[in-house]
């Protein structure tokens, strides 16, 4: 089951949606390009049992 969640894009701020497949890992890194200004934000992201927190940065 695919989770569903959103990040805040770290070069304009605006949210965009992803979907995370936890079959991939409790701890993933991914890039994702931004929908509004598509630049390539390096998204850390951990799973829990309640949440998921996702953290952006710049890809260097
Ligand atoms: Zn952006």
């Amino acid at each position: 089951m695919d989770l569903y969640d959103t990040f805040l894009c770290a070069y304009c701020g605006e949210e965009n949606a992803i979907f995370i497949e936890p079959e991939d890992g409790l701890r993933q890194t991914l890039t994702v390009d931004c929908e509004i200004c598509c630049r390539p934000n390096l998204l850390r992201i951990l799973i829990q049992e309640d949440r998921t927190v996702i953290e952006a940065e710049p890809e260097s």
